[in-house]
């Protein structure tokens, strides 16, 4: 019997995981796929919103400006990439110049420090590749980029090292309330105990909450991202959004805390968690692009993806305990900016949710620090053969174009959460990210794999089950 159950290993259940871990508390993660963070925060801008675009008194606005004060300070204690790079919406004209002003008047009320309105020198100033035609901006020194697989598996990691269970490939499909707390149960018969629940299933999160009798309908947007070469990482460092219009918020512009360029996304309802590109998704974001830059660079693009974002009926966060059943907390429709707030709203559903449920204690033993999962190549020269004579797999590149080593890779593959398949290792070590998208090193990591969990190279998978990448041996 565990205290807290959190569905979802995504980052707002896996920030909740590890925030609950921080008490006297027995926490278990579930989640229906084979690793974490499959779902919106496997997929999206990356970006730590400073705070000016949700409306007042909306929980997002709270939660945004909240969650960027704390992520710098998460990301330095998880080893998660983090930078404060500063964030421009750009104006095109006098009307869209008007609109900045709203913009900014709105940020101050919602508690965003530091928002300027910079004239055309000063903005070209800055970013030398937008267009000629952007006019003025508004400046939000607090925005910021961090890598959100990288906060979700780390926040995860981290709570597994301090005591907490994760079951994956554990799809909840019912959920029995009984006088000790809940049942929840597993597609394949498994059932697991807790005194409470929190419900962070992202886009299947109405779904959850309808298994214990709460109506919050939550549909589906997807985005598509157009991704460029870290060869061109120079092209830009802040993140430029468009200036929103009636049509909508237009493509952003951003730099990756690794150094590749992000050009999306699109803005598409979905009446499915469907994450494929389309040649419309990706020639609008390619015409947009050319209307915000200076030669974009496109023709340097390595890959495109899409992720889908979760949107309540409400448009703003559910975050509350459930209004059928006591000791059940809903934390979804957790849209943009949900990575941003993600570590105010963990905090706020352990300390004013679960605490209403359960006495909090605190650990004395608790460690919140993790070591960065790829490093190698940030190392200096001494540094790099003193770990080489201590393990020699840190001697061996195995991904040429990231420059990520087989010692990475052994450690992703045994550390919590342990990475169980391709994308799995390329999601913790970026094996596989750079330009080959993994022509080269993707043999040797299935190799890898293999040896470490002991199965045939038949066995591994690119993407959970069923997606084998070998048949068997040619005669
Ligand atoms: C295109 C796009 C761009 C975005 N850009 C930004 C941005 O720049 N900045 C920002 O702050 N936010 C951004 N967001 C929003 C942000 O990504 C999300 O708010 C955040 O990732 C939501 O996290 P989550 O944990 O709630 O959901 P998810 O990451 O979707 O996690 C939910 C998890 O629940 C699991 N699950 C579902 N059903 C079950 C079940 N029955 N049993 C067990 N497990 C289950 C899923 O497999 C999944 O792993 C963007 C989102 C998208 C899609």
């Amino acid at each position: 019997m565990f205290d807290v159950i959190v569905i979802g290993g995504g980052v707002v259940g896996g920030l909740v995981m590890r925030e609950a871990t921080k008490y006297q508390l027995k926490v278990c993660l579930l989640e229906k796929e084979g690793d974490v963070c499959m779902g919106a925060s496997k997929a999206n801008s990356g970006i730590v919103h400073a705070g000016y675009d949700a409306k007042p008194n909306t929980l997002k606005a709270k939660f945004n400006v909240l969650g960027n004060k704390m992520m710098g300070e998460l990301c330095r204690e998880l080893g998660v990439k983090y930078v404060n790079n500063g964030s421009l919406v750009i104006a095109f004209d006098e009307e869209e110049k008007r609109t900045l002003s709203a913009l900014k008047e709105r940020g101050q009320v919602n508690g965003v420090e530091g928002l300027e309105i910079i004239d055309k020198e000063r903005l070209h100033g800055l970013e030398g590749n937008l267009s000629p035609d952007a006019i003025a901006a508004l400046y939000a020194p607090t925005a910021g980029t961090v890598c959100p697989y990288g906060l979700t598996i780390a926040a995860i990691g981290n709570a597994m090292d301090n005591g907490g269970t994760l079951y994956t490939d554990y799809e909840v499909v019912a959920i029995k309330k009984d006088t000790d707390g809940y049942c929840v149960q597993a597609k394949d018969g498994r059932e697991t105990k807790a005194k409470v629940v929190v419900n962070c299933a992202g886009y299947h999160g109405g779904k959850i909450a309808r298994m214990i009798g709460d109506d919050y309908p939550i549909s589906g947007r997807k985005g598509e991202y157009i991704l460029v070469d870290r060869a061109c990482s120079g092209y830009l460092s802040h993140t430029v959004f468009c200036t929103p219009t009636e049509k909508g918020k237009g493509i952003l512009v951003t730099r990756t805390v690794d150094g590749n360029i992000m050009f999306g996304p699109t803005a598409e309802e979905v009446d499915e968690m469907d994450a494929s590109t389309s040649v419309d998704g990706l020639a609008f974001v390619q015409d947009r692009a050319k209307r915000i830059c200076k030669n974009p660079p496109l023709r340097h693009a390595i890959t495109s993806f899409a992720g889908v974002r979760a949107y309540a009926s409400t448009r703003d966060f559910i975050v509350k305990e459930s209004d059928a059943s006591q000791g059940f907390f809903h934390c979804i429709g957790i849209e943009s900016p949900g990575l941003t707030a993600a570590p105010a709203l963990a905090q706020y559903v352990v300390e004013k949710l679960i605490s209403r449920r359960l006495p909090l204690k605190k650990r004395k033993d608790f460690d919140g620090r993790r070591a960065p999962d790829y490093f190698f190549k940030d190392l200096s020269r001494e540094e790099q053969n003193a770990l080489i004579k201590k393990d020699a797999a840190y001697g061996r590149v195995v991904c040429r174009c990231e420059g990520i080593t087989e010692g990475e890779i052994i450690r992703a593959i045994r550390e919590n959460p342990p990475a169980k398949d391709i994308d799995g290792v390329k999601r913790r070590t970026r094996t596989g990210m750079g330009r080959c998208q993994g022509g080269f090193c993707q043999p040797v990591v299935a190799q890898l794999i293999a040896k470490e969990r002991g199965v045939p190279i038949e066995e591994v998978t690119k993407k959970g089950k069923g997606s084998y990448l070998l048949t068997g041996v040619t005669k």
